[in-house]
């Protein structure tokens, strides 16, 4: 963990960056890591491969940052020029996407990768990576306080750690949480967070479209396959449209089929440009990680993992099927 304080200290401008579709954690642990270096009076850019989701944007007040999907090629150039780049909440280069890849081909600055995914690559100078930790934003956290670096903390960089760690710990309930999670937790509401005002920016700013869509999934999208603890639901690209799909209106639907007694694996698919987007949860003894990245390009934990599928809607699903017997 001193590796970080070393970039940090030998520095003065620093590129972050995290992973595409940017989730809670990836959106958090950027955010705070961008008010942590501004508290120590050093210049820092946020780089997201693509825009967020709207439920994540009010997280980025105040952060400068850029989503590399919409740059330039001269404004790419220009983001090469920091001294050392930090990369967060993914621990391969490929996910960041095709495009913005590139930039680590340019990268020749230091680098270190913070991280709590499973089997990582290596393609930054340093890496932290902690499997056990709830959260890439808990990970954060932990490194600050090893390295006596904790009281840079401030509101908005509190606000991020928090974000990421509600997020990815489903509201601090997955086996993921630990005592070391509640001390952080701790130390955040000491300083006057308020946590309340998270958990409404996140779970009670629903529109109407996104719960009309999660009925109709549950209602009409949703299959449990018999005599197997496993259940999906399916959407079409029609069947976004209907609802007037905005991107995060799916979030959080692969738990609701988890969530059902009796089913331990569940799979959310939903038909996007050129193929299918899937995500995988599960509890107890089974696991979704290497499932994912053996069968549908993809990893992640051993409870939540996501993938992807070049074929049809219809295709996929026959595929998933026709490889249960790997995941019981
Ligand atoms: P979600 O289902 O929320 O998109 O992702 C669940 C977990 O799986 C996250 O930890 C995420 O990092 C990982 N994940 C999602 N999609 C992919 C993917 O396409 N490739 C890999 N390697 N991991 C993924
Ligand atoms: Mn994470």
């Amino acid at each position: 963990m001193d590796s970080f304080k070393h970039i940090v200290s030998s520095h003065l401008s620093f590129l972050i960056t995290t992973h595409k579709s940017p989730d809670g954690d990836a959106i958090g642990s950027a955010s705070a890591c961008y008010f942590f270096l501004k508290n120590l009076g050093k210049e820092a850019i946020v780089l997201l491969p693509d825009s967020p989701a709207d439920f994540l944007i009010p997280f980025l007040q105040n952060v400068n940052y850029r989503v590399y999907d919409l740059l330039d090629e001269q404004a790419r150039i220009e983001l090469l020029k920091v001294e050392a780049s930090i990369h967060l909440d993914y621990n391969s280069p490929s996910r960041v996407g095709e495009d913005m890849q590139d930039i680590f081909k340019s990268l020749t600055r230091p680098s270190i990768m913070i991280d709590h995914h499973p089997n990582p690559s290596i393609f930054t100078t340093w890496s932290i990576s902690k499997v056990t930790s709830s959260s890439t934003a808990e990970l954060f956290y932990e490194i600050l306080e090893n390295n006596g670096l904790e009281n840079h903390v401030d509101m908005a960089c509190a606000r991020g750690i928090y974000l990421g760690m509600m997020t990815d710990t489903g509201s601090f309930r997955f086996p993921s949480v630990c005592a070391y999670t509640h001390h952080v937790l701790e130390r955040l509401l000491s300083l006057g967070l308020n946590h309340v005002e998270i958990h409404e920016a996140i779970y009670d700013d629903n529109t109407v479209g996104k719960l009309q869509l999660r009925g109709f999934a549950i209602a009409e999208r949703m299959e449990l396959i018999p005599n197997t603890p496993i259940g999906i639901i399916t959407l079409s690209g029609d069947d976004l449209r209907r609802f007037n799909y905005k991107k995060g209106d799916t979030e959080g639907l692969v738990n609701v089929v988890l969530s059902i007694k009796g089913i331990h694996i569940a799979l959310f698919a939903v038909e996007k440009e050129g193929g299918v987007k899937m995500s995988f949860r599960s509890k107890g003894t089974y696991y979704v990680n290497e499932f994912a990245s053996n069968h549908f390009n993809g990893g992640g934990h051993k409870y939540a993992a996501g993938g992807e599928s070049k074929d049809s809607l219809d295709v996929t699903i026959s595929r998933f099927k026709s490889l249960l017997h790997e995941l019981l």
